[in-house]
């Protein structure tokens, strides 16, 4: 059965309406939030209860902040080191996190998710990695069937670093590749033929790799919402990955000012940028993909496409995943963890970091911990942004209150979205609409309590399209 999505009444007025700041809600409360009266005698209160749960499995996410050179799209946070080198010394700094946190968590505490990210994790050589690997599981063991996954950059990672990162039993990868397009390529500084990305597909699926992720971008330079199809119909055609990632573009050269370098002028913005998604997601759904959340898409075998299937998908600083974990520990400079009703996120500047944990202490920077309030309105969040209902029986169940009464000013602000056919409000709950999704961000707005009007139109946000 060939599958459609349904892109009627998409106009460039209603995108108008809604195109503006917005939390992507990878936490709740947002990042923007957390503060600095949240440091290190909170964050080993928060361990000291998790602690508490030994039997229960931990999440645990590693930043690995080299990268060769810099993107000039980029958006993470990095360290641009064209030497190997630096490399060595970061690996025993994370090596005495890890000690501190299995001092504070209590003896071998299993993880039932691993994913590096950065960065550029193979910015490590193979060796390295299995350093780094071991120095991971000999404090905290893997379950059986965890989930361990790294993001690469095709460009840097070789076949050693595969068959390497393969036989320590990661299964999941991630690679970066934007955009197949060679112009678009060049006006970001990043050439990545096709067909490198393809033999790393190819190998690594040949390894045992279960899942595969393709990141791509739009809203770059020069993207055309032809060329741009032309560039999913490849991805499809050649990678055919478990799952795709398609991200906004956030051009905020206020914040990341490599940005700059960028022709403003060669961005696809507006309609034309909006476009650009909703070109891809069609091509993605007709190919078969399930599209998840406001992003990504899986393969209908894939298990981020049966979580949400089977309503266990979750979303938490790494995306959309499924298998929430308890606590979630970050390791390594600008880390964020989820521990214990707390968001701890450590140190952002390298030298720092490694001063914090010389001294023997944790990095924290900021953090917060979360009312009850902010629990159930992360939750309801989480819930519309994952599962595009949200059922007032169930948080009655989960919350014993009545969402219909706590709730009455966002259901208010959400009239307007219902009468521009974005959801429907009906006496058992939400359902977003094939329309709503594409602003699924805005949906969720409302629940937000610290997101005053004001706030929304400020520049601390990306866009929500
Ligand atoms: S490889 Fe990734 S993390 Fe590194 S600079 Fe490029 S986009 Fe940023």
């Amino acid at each position: 059965m060939k599958h459609a999505l349904d892109l009627n009444g998409l106009t460039p007025d209603l995108l108008q309406r809604y195109d503006r700041p917005g939390p992507r809600y990878t936490s709740y409360p947002t990042a923007p939030l957390f503060n600095d009266g949240f440091g290190q005698a909170d964050y080993l209160e928060r361990l000291h209860l998790a602690s508490q749960r030994a039997d229960e499995p931990l999440s645990m996410y590693v930043h690995l902040p080299f990268c060769h050179e810099r993107c000039t799209f980029c958006g993470c946070n990095v360290v641009i080191s064209p030497r190997r080198g630096p490399e060595e010394d970061y690996l025993d700094t994370l090596e005495r996190e890890l000690e501190l946190l299995a001092e504070s968590l209590g003896p071998r505490r299993s993880l039932n998710q691993l994913h590096w990210g950065g960065g550029t994790p193979t910015f490590l050589s193979p060796q390295q990695c299995e350093r780094l690997f071991d120095a991971i599981t000999s404090r905290f063991p893997l379950t059986a069937g965890a989930e361990v996954a790294i993001e690469v950059d095709p460009c840097v990672t070789t076949m050693d670093h595969l068959s390497t990162l393969a036989r320590l039993g990661f299964n999941r990868i991630s690679m970066g590749l934007q955009d197949t397009n060679p112009e678009v390529q060049r006006a970001v500084k990043r050439i990545q033929p096709l067909e490198l990305t393809r033999d790393h597909v190819v190998e690594a699926r040949r390894l045992g790799f279960t899942s595969v992720n393709i990141d791509l971008i739009y809203g770059l330079p020069l993207q055309t919402a032809e060329s741009f199809r032309d560039c999913v119909q490849s991805v499809i055609a050649v990678l055919a990955p478990d799952r795709v990632a398609c991200f906004s573009y956030a051009h905020v050269p206020w914040i990341k000012p490599h940005q700059k370098q960028l022709d403003e002028s060669a961005l696809p913005g507006g309609w034309e940028k909006f476009s650009l998604f909703t070109g891809a997601a069609s091509e993605f759904v007709e190919a078969g993909y399930a599209f998840i959340g406001f992003d990504h898409f899986a393969r209908p075998d894939d298990d981020l496409a049966r979580a949400l299937a089977e309503d266990r998908i979750h979303r938490n600083f790494m995306g959309y995943t499924v298998m929430p974990a308890a606590d979630q520990v970050g390791v390594g400079v600008t880390a964020i963890g989820d521990v214990a009703g707390s968001y701890a996120a450590n140190i952002k500047i390298l030298p720092a970091y490694k001063r914090a944990i010389d001294a023997g202490r944790f990095p924290i920077e900021r953090g917060l911990v979360r009312t009850a309030e902010d629990e159930l309105r992360g939750a309801v969040i989480r819930r519309l942004i994952c599962t595009l209902r949200l059922d007032f029986d169930w948080v009655e169940t989960e919350f014993g209150i009545d969402p219909r009464v706590r709730f009455a000013d966002a259901l208010e602000q959400l009239v307007p979205m219902a009468e521009d056919g974005l959801v429907e409000i009906g006496a058992d709950g939400l359902s977003v609409t094939p329309r709503g999704r594409f602003f699924l961000r805005n949906l969720c707005m409302p629940f937000d309590a610290y997101l005053g009007a004001k706030d929304g139109d400020q520049p601390r946000f990306s866009r929500t399209v």
